[in-house]
């Protein structure tokens, strides 16, 4: 790869790495352009975990861990999280919830609706989300009906990034859970593309204003440089900022405006005496609205979501093994991600620390969602179990969501973002960010679908400069 000079050079492989790599080799199937991508992580595996036939709840806690590193405990105002070196990134753990940003949140993007709109619906269709999946399952149906009956007409079936279609005539339709992994073999069907795995990018490297290319490390710790014409970071909201500031490309707002959402889980349970067997799967999406800055979430009943090989048991009381809340955080410059030069890891790139704390509107919709839990709780008939008396609601440190967002977040102004509306750095021509960095906010949805259909935006862009 040293020895070329490619159109379009992608850094990170998780959910907008892998939908702007698929994207670009689609746009640019017949053309000869050369599209690059570097990984940091290895392949670890080709789908995601929950695809495993054996996988549970148990197993996933057991096999999880070694990829998913824990990097909170040098981040003490920062401490839930995690980061996964892998091809794949994150998308191979996740759990493949996909609600569309509200409008209230979409009003204050720079993107207009209708365009947004449309890149939801592509990036709906390629990882075939689907309210499916819960499908003619009694606990979700007795559930939603309730809610609804009790003044929730939005509650809704979950949104799962999930391929419930039959292998057919030679087509296979197995992965059912997604990850980018299937966005990687979408674009190798589409055309070749190099890829180098266990390779760092540590710098981006500009020229007059314009991008030249990336510096990359070796295993063995030796320094190259690719050339491009295009380079696309997606490297994560935590990451992305580091490369960027490790490279010295100007601008106020990289790394700052850091959001993610406040997180309450409850312990629970539901009675399903009287409910068809077997009650199948849970899936509950309790949306935010104009008047709730939050989102409920039910899943379950325990390990039971996804789908696998043990027995499930006939019961009459099951418990919900994810009954959660997720709260609007304001978007705030105080709110970062720098590095610290003198703190540098195997292959020299400098670690990150997290400046964060929840402002008192943050703490106000904490105290909104504990109460929305217990009254939405009583609406379905659910147990929320009780621990010296008090409800068990537990407040989750900052960082445990995994939907850390907005540290290059697009809009017009150079001063109040990082990119402007196609994702492009606004100092340095060429150089775009792709991943959950660039989310201008995230309200209170699952944030991965908005990246990825960004990401696919961010490729069409690019394809048309190319000509
Ligand atoms: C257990 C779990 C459950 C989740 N469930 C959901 C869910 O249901 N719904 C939802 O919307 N979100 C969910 N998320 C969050 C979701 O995974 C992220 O929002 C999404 O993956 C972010 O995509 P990304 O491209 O920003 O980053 P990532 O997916 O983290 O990808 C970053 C990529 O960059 C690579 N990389 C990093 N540094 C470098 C470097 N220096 N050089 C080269 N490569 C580099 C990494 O190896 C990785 O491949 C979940 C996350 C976890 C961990």
């Amino acid at each position: 790869m040293a020895k070329q000079e490619y159109d379009v050079l992608v850094i990170g492989t998780g959910a907008g790495g892998g939908a702007s790599i698929w994207r670009l080799c689609e746009q640019l199937a017949g053309s000869g352009k050369r599209i690059g991508v570097v990984e940091r992580g290895d392949l670890f595996l080709p789908t995601n975990v929950s695809n495993i036939p054996t996988m549970n709840g148990a197993n996933f806690r057991l096999y999880a861990p070694p990829e998913m590193k824990m990097i909170g405990n040098r981040l003490p105002e920062y401490a839930g999280a995690k980061v996964v070196y892998a091809l794949g990134g994150r998308t191979l753990f996740w759990g493949a919830v996909t609600p569309r940003m509200p409008l209230s949140e979409l009003v204050k993007w720079p993107v207009p609706i209708e365009e947004m709109d449309l890149y939801y619906k592509i990036a709906e269709q390629v990882m075939n989300v689907t309210t499916s999946y819960t499908q003619d399952s009694s606990i979700t149906e007795v559930l939603l009906n309730r809610l609804w009956a009790h003044g929730y007409p939005e509650a809704d079936k979950l949104p799962i990034a999930a391929d419930l279609a039959q292998t057919s005539y030679g087509k296979l339709h197995s992965n059912v859970l997604f990850s980018s992994i299937t966005f990687l073999a979408k674009a190798l069907s589409r055309r070749p593309f190099d890829l180098a795995v266990n390779t760092p990018a540590v710098e981006v490297v500009t020229d007059k204003g314009k991008v030249a290319g990336v510096k990359v490390m070796t295993l063995d710790k030796g320094p190259f440089m690719i050339r491009s014409k295009h380079v696309i970071v997606s490297a994560s909201a935590l990451q992305t900022p580091r490369i960027l500031l490790n490279s010295g490309i100007p601008g106020r707002s990289i790394g700052h405006y850091l959001t993610n959402h406040s997180y309450l889980v409850a312990t629970a349970s539901v009675s399903t005496k009287g409910f068809d067997d077997p009650v199948g799967a849970l899936g509950i999406i309790i949306p935010q609205t104009e008047g709730r800055p939050y989102q409920l979430q039910l899943q379950g009943p325990e390990q039971y979501f996804n789908y696998h090989f043990d027995h499930k048991p006939i019961k009459t009381e099951w418990g919900i093994s994810f009954f959660y809340a997720s709260g609007l955080v304001e978007s705030r410059y105080e709110n970062y991600v720098y590095i610290e030069p003198g703190n540098r890891d195997e292959y020299g790139l400098p670690e990150i620390q997290v400046k964060f704390a929840y402002s008192s509107k943050d703490e106000a919709v904490v105290q909104e969602m504990y109460a929305a839990m217990q009254r939405a709780a009583e609406r379905m008939q659910v147990d929320i179990a009780t621990l010296d008396g008090t409800p068990a609601i537990c407040f989750f440190t900052p960082g445990t969501d995994y939907h850390e967002s907005g540290t290059c977040r697009m809009g017009v102004d150079p001063d109040t973002s990082a990119t402007n509306l196609y994702g492009e750095i606004h100092s340095v021509s060429g150089l775009f960010i792709a991943d959950n960095s660039v989310l201008p906010t995230i309200g209170a949805a699952n944030p991965t679908l908005s990246t990825v259909a960004l990401a696919i935006r961010t490729a069409d862009h690019i394809v048309r400069r190319l000509g």
